[in-house]
């Protein structure tokens, strides 16, 4: 997640637009929140945000810019002082808040830790464990501050990181401080559970709505900034949901071997072969070792691939395609399957995303499914018909 630059790339024209307007119109609501998917860009935005609200150059005055986040060149100018400083997160009238998990005494070192890397990866991906939280220290040293007019600049801005990870009375502090009149501090939440915020936050700030990214502007930046091959990046895009820090986060796990190898799994079902597909099943699971997260993109794999073979029989065009290294295979599938049974097939999978949430056994799951994707029924050809609960999971 970058500080100056990326978010020139992500295609959020509406909010975008809205907030260009708001800088250029010199006019601040005392809050915002920013809403949407995780990982589309609205860190990335508050950021921007912040930083145009800040410079010294009165980003109003500037002429019409193409791109709030054209930067360093539009809304912040990107050379004056100020906007020297908020490039590194080092301008004293922005303050940046951001779950953290650990120990309360190593707080200050893994707060630094992770602004270190968000100054240095410009691919740096935020990432929390369940646990994580906007610490009550934090907001308490933060709240104290307000109380004095900004250090530099004519406002302070602070920006709160998935705000929907705080505390009951952190919330009615933070409510206070919105609702004071006169107030020099401009806020930005961002949110991906906007449903977490409580109504009385949601109801005082503006809302700013993100959607889901391309599946194209998410390959076009993985190949131009982080030098993914186009075929992985095609694969990582069409995984993503949209989300640009998802697709990023799996680019080191080497999508293509790891689609051939979920691909692959087939290949005893179709056979009608079910011991070979019970031991691929278990050699999956490692003995075990693979998590569920594999275990989902497992199946994810197989579901691009579905959904390649219903495009391609309603005659999509290569471009379209996922996994378009394999056109001829998907082609061929598709001729071979009507569209009602490959969305059968599609449901299997959906079944079995549902029940890797659940408490099911992972072997049990990859043979049941992969059997049925295959086309194969309990009784028929090799399968057995009453395999100790093979089949239902
Ligand atoms: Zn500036």
């Amino acid at each position: 997640m970058p500080v100056v630059r990326l978010a020139d790339l992500l295609d959020q024209p509406a909010a975008t637009t809205f907030l260009r307007g708001v800088v250029a119109g010199g006019r601040y609501a005392n809050a915002y929140l920013f809403y949407g998917p995780a990982g589309v860009g609205k860190g990335t935005a508050a950021l921007a945000f912040a930083r145009a609200l800040l410079c010294e150059h009165g980003a109003g005055a500037l002429p019409a810019a193409p791109s709030l986040f054209d930067a360093p060149a539009t809304a912040a100018c990107g050379e004056c002082p100020a906007c020297r400083k908020t490039a590194t997160l080092q301008h004293p009238d922005l303050r940046f808040l951001f779950p953290v998990s650990g120990e309360e005494n190593k707080l200050d070192e893994t707060i630094d830790e992770t602004l270190t890397a968000l100054r240095q990866d410009p691919l740096f991906v935020f990432t929390y464990d369940k646990a994580a939280s906007i610490r009550i220290s934090l907001t308490r040293d933060l709240l104290r501050e307000l109380a004095y007019q900004p250090f530099e600049a004519a406002r302070r801005v602070v920006v709160v990181r998935d705000a929907d990870r705080m505390r009951e009375d952190q919330y009615s502090a933070l409510l206070k401080s919105i609702e004071e009149p006169g107030l020099t501090t401009v806020w930005v939440l961002t949110t991906s559970r906007l449903h977490r915020v409580p109504a009385t936050i949601r109801s005082r700030c503006q809302r700013v709505r993100f959607v889901p990214l391309t599946e194209a502007s998410v390959t076009q930046f993985l190949t131009s900034r982080a030098e993914v091959a186009p075929n992985a990046a095609r694969i990582l895009a069409a995984l993503s949901s949209g989300s640009l820090a998802r697709a990023i986060a799996l680019r080191e796990t080497d999508p293509i071997a790891l689609r051939n190898q979920a691909l692959a799994l087939l290949e005893p079902a179709r056979r009608g072969d079910p011991s070979a597909l019970w031991l691929a099943a278990q050699k999956f699971m490692n003995f075990g070792r693979t998590g569920r997260e594999a275990l989902r993109r497992m199946v994810e794999f197989h579901e691009l691939w579905l959904r390649d073979l219903l495009r391609a029989r309603y005659g999509a065009p290569r471009e379209m395609l996922a996994n378009r290294d394999h056109e001829e295979a998907i082609r061929r599938q598709a001729q071979e399957l009507d569209a009602g049974e490959i969305r059968r097939r599609l449901m299997v999978l959906e079944e079995a995303l549902r029940s890797i949430e659940g408490n099911v056994s992972a072997d049990l799951t990859i043979f049941s499914t992969m059997a049925r994707v295959a086309g194969a029924r309990p009784g028929e050809g090799e399968w057995p018909a009453h395999p100790a609960g093979r089949w239902d999971y």
